[in-house]
């Protein structure tokens, strides 16, 4: 199963593609977590990216593709993947159908998961990460037991630079006028699957994994 989760900062396509990747046990690749990496690391890349992540801006297509390639070129991709914030833009989008086109494998499926503005600016203001190992709580929906402590692993809990009110709004601006025409685009694959995610997000994970399961009933050879 190749599946993309597609929609707005804020929709739970981080959250939603950590738990899909472990019940569906297929990798995770996020854009996002792979850049955020190469910041904190210090590489030539993340030195490249850092400033336009901090803008809420897209970093260079260019960049980013080459940095999927080198992701889809592992190993364990063959069983299929789960991409979260890849692809942002209609380019990207084709480059992804090639890098898949020279492998013999493509696109199976495209959650877009559709959120309302007042949801995302509610869900990314309160947001808090871990930094060792990525997972998502929020001051009022769902914080931690103990203050800035991840319940998982006790890592300490922080709020990405770009979770601030101003990035937001320039992040929601960039998605509706990069990243929307997406949605079209997927469309008229026939892989396109919208759900509403401003609800539960276990709903909404049930609903995907339905999805991924009629798919493979309907692929079988
Ligand atoms: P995310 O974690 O997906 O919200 O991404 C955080 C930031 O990383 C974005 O605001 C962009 O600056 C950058 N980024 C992540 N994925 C991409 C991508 N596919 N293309 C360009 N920039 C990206």
């Amino acid at each position: 199963m190749r599946m993309i989760l597609l929609g707005p900062p804020g929709a739970g396509k981080g959250t939603q593609a950590k738990t899909l990747a472990q019940r569906l046990k297929l990798p995770h690749i996020s854009t996002g977590d792979l850049l955020r990496q190469n910041v904190s690391q210090g590489t030539a890349l993340g030195k490249q990216a850092k400033d336009f992540m901090n803008k809420g801006a897209l970093v260079s297509d260019e960049l980013v593709i080459q940095m999927l390639e080198q992701r889809v070129s592992q190993p364990d991709i063959e069983k299929g993947f789960i991409l979260d914030g890849y692809p942002r833009n209609i380019n990207q989008a084709k480059a992804l159908d090639g890098m898949l086109k020279k492998r013999n494998i493509a696109i199976d499926l495209v959650i877009y998961l559709d959120t309302s503005e007042p949801v995302i600016i509610q869900r990314l203001s309160g947001r808090l990460v871990c930094s060792v190992c990525g997972a998502n709580f929020h001051t009022k929906n769902m914080p931690p037991k103990v203050n800035l402590t991840c319940d998982n692993c006790g890592g300490k809990l922080y709020q990405r630079s770009d979770d601030k009110d101003e990035t937001i709004k320039k992040r929601l601006q960039v998605y509706l006028q990069d990243s929307f025409p997406l949605i079209q685009y997927y469309n008229d694959k026939h892989k396109l699957y919208r759900l509403s995610a401003d609800g539960d997000k276990t709903i909404v994970l049930n609903r995907i994994i339905e999805l991924a399961k009629e798919y493979n009933d309907s692929h079988k050879v």
